[in-house]
C-alpha cells in the first residue's frame, strides 16, 4: 500500500509517472469511506493506469465547528477499504498544515451563481472551501480524470465550473449515487445515526421517488408543496429545503421548460444529522 502524508513525497512519486504520460485517476474524499466512495475508486481504477485517493477533512469547507469536530476520522479502516479494491492505489492523507501552511484560509471564487443556490445559501463559504481544496489537490496530483459523486450534485457542477473557468487540464467524471438496499444514499454521516434512524432515513429517498413521479404531471410548486406537507407529518425529520432546479444553472424551476433537465434536491435532519440527497426528475 502506498500512503503519503505530505505533498512533496507524493509529487516525488508521481512526477516520473506523469513524465511517462501515465493516466492518473483521482478521487478526493474526506474519509470514513463507504461503498459510495468505493464505487468512484473502482471506476477510476478501471479507467486509469494509476489511481490516487485523498483523505482529508477540509476545515475551510465547514461553517459549523461542531460538524467539523464530529466528522468521523477512520484512517485505518479507510486503508482497509481501499485495499479491498487493490493495494496499488495511492492514498494521500495530508495534515492541515501540509495543505494550508500555518493558517487554513479559503480563496474566494465566483462560480457564476452556482455557489449561491441551495447548499451555498445554507452553508455560507462552503463552496469557497471546496474550490480551494480541490484546486490545491489538482495542482499536486495533476490528474487526467477526477471522479465526483452525483450525491453532491451542486458540488459536481461547481467543480466542472472551476475546471472550465481556470482552464485546468482534467476531465471531471460524475458518478451515480450509491444507495443502501433501503434506498438511503450512502454517506459518511450515516455512521452517526442510530440503527433506527438509519432505517427511517430511507423515507427521504421514498419521497424523492414520489416527487419524481408527480413531476411528470404536476407543476414544480405542486410537487414542492407535496414534499413539505409529507415531511410535516414526520416529526422525527426536519426538512431544511426541497427545491426543484435546472441541472445546469441550479436555478429554481418556476415554470417547466421542456428543453431543461430538472432535479429535486433535498436536505433534511434526523437525530440532528444533516443528510442530503437528490434525484433526476426526467
Ligand atoms: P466525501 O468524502 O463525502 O467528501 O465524498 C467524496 C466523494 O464521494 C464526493 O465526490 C461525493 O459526492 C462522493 N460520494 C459520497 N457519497 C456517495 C454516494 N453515496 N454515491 C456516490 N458518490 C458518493
Amino acid at each position: 500500500m502506498f500512503i503519503f502524508n505530505d505533498k512533496d513525497s507524493l509529487e516525488a512519486f508521481l512526477n516520473p509517472l506523469i513524465n511517462q504520460k501515465k493516466t492518473i485517476g483521482f478521487v478526493p474524499t474526506m474519509g470514513a469511506l463507504h461503498e459510495g466512495h468505493q464505487s468512484l475508486i473502482k471506476r477510476s481504477v478501471a479507467e486509469n493506469e494509476i489511481t490516487v485517493i485523498s483523505i482529508f477533512v477540509n476545515p475551510t469547507q465547514f461553517n459549523n465547528t461542531e460538524d467539523l469536530e464530529k466528522y468521523p476520522r477512520t484512517l485505518d479502516q479507510d486503508i482497509d477499504k481501499v485495499k479491498e479494491i487493490n493495494d496499488l492505489i495511492l492514498i494521500y492523507a495530508p495534515t492541515v498544515e501540509d495543505i494550508y501552511g500555518k493558517s487554513p484560509i479559503a480563496e474566494h471564487f465566483n462560480f457564476d451563481g452556482l455557489e449561491l443556490q441551495m447548499e451555498g445559501k445554507q452553508r455560507p463559504g462552503h463552496f469557497d472551501g471546496v474550490g480551494t481544496i480541490i484546486k490545491k489537490l489538482f495542482a499536486t496530483v495533476k490528474p487526467t480524470r477526477a471522479y465526483f459523486g452525483e450525491k453532491d450534485f451542486q458540488q459536481l457542477q461547481i467543480i466542472k465550473k472551476l475546471v472550465s473557468k481556470e482552464k485546468l487540464p482534467v476531465k471531471i467524471v460524475g458518478c451515480p449515487i450509491h444507495r443502501a438496499s433501503s434506498g438511503l444514499a450512502m454517506s459518511s454521516r450515516n455512521e452517526r445515526l442510530s440503527a433506527d434512524a438509519k432505517e427511517k432515513a430511507a423515507f427521504i429517498y421514498k419521497v424523492l421517488q414520489e416527487a419524481k413521479e408527480q413531476f411528470q404531471q404536476r407543476s414544480a410548486k405542486e410537487v414542492i408543496d407535496f414534499v413539505y406537507t409529507t415531511f410535516e407529518k414526520e416529526p422525527e425529520f426536519e426538512l431544511e429545503y426541497f427545491e426543484i432546479a435546472d441541472e445546469e444553472t441550479l436555478l429554481s424551476c418556476i415554470e417547466k421548460d421542456p428543453h431543461k433537465k430538472y432535479r429535486g434536491f433535498i436536505t433534511a435532519f434526523i437525530e440532528n444529522i444533516r443528510l442530503i440527497d437528490n434525484i433526476a426528475l426526467y
